[in-house]
């Protein structure tokens, strides 16, 4: 099974994702994730893109298509991947049909998670997480149950992502309008998408997801 989760920023597809992973014999390949460690590591692609993501502007296409084409060959064949926040452009969509047939892949599900902007922006900015283990919290939504501690290891060090403000926040917004959300018809057309409420609980939207799993 390979499925695409598309969406705004804060749509929820980090957190579906990691859910989806707990549930299925499924991998997360995070784009932003991948990027974000190679920022970290400040390799020549993290060099490159920093300043691009800082500001909310896409990284190009070659550059994160290559990310999925590695860790695609690592995986087992058998296990399937959940895309998140990939592809995010026209490019990156017919580069995954490729990457996918190299793999002898095929797309199962394109599942777009439909969002209220503004709430979205509340939502993206009072993010956070357990600096040791990556768990996702939320400042209002999703608070550890002891403040301060991690609720999943212990941990009692947080972090916001640098680009979670409500000006890169808008700015990517914009971006997913203008370059990613053109990428659904094309989807819509082999009929394999189906669109969740993701304004819903994360618990609900879960329930969503898994009905169009199965
Ligand atoms: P995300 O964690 O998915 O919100 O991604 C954070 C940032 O990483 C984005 O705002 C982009 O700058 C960059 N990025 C992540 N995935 C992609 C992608 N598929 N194409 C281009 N840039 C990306």
């Amino acid at each position: 099974m390979n499925i695409i989760l598309l969406g705004p920023p804060g749509a929820g597809k980090g957190t579906q994702s990691a859910g989806l992973v707990e549930r299925h014999d499924m991998i997360q390949l995070s784009t932003g994730d991948m990027l974000r460690a190679a920022v970290k590591a400040e390799t020549p692609v993290g060099l490159k893109a920093k300043a691009i993501m800082d500001r909310g502007d896409l990284v190009s296409d070659d550059i994160v298509s290559q990310l999925i084409d590695d860790n695609i060959a690592a995986m087992d064949a058998k296990t399937g991947a959940i895309f998140d926040g990939y592809p995010r452009t026209a490019a990156q969509a017919e580069q995954l049909d490729g990457i996918l047939e190299k793999h002898g892949r095929k797309l199962d599900h394109v599942i777009e998670l439909e969002v209220d902007e503004d709430a979205l922006v509340e939502r993206i900015c009072g993010r956070f997480s357990c600096a040791n283990c990556g768990a996702l919290y939320h400042d209002t939504a999703n608070p550890p149950s002891v403040e301060g501690v991690c609720d999943t290891c212990g941990g009692t060090e947080f972090k916001r992502r640098p680009d979670d403000n409500e000006e890169t926040v808008r700015k990517r917004m914009g971006v997913y309008r203008s370059e990613t959300a053109p990428i659904l018809p094309g989807y819509e057309a082999r009929g394999i998408v189906s669109r969740i409420d993701g304004m819903s609980g994360i618990d609900e939207v879960a329930g969503a997801i898994d009905a169009i799993l199965t």
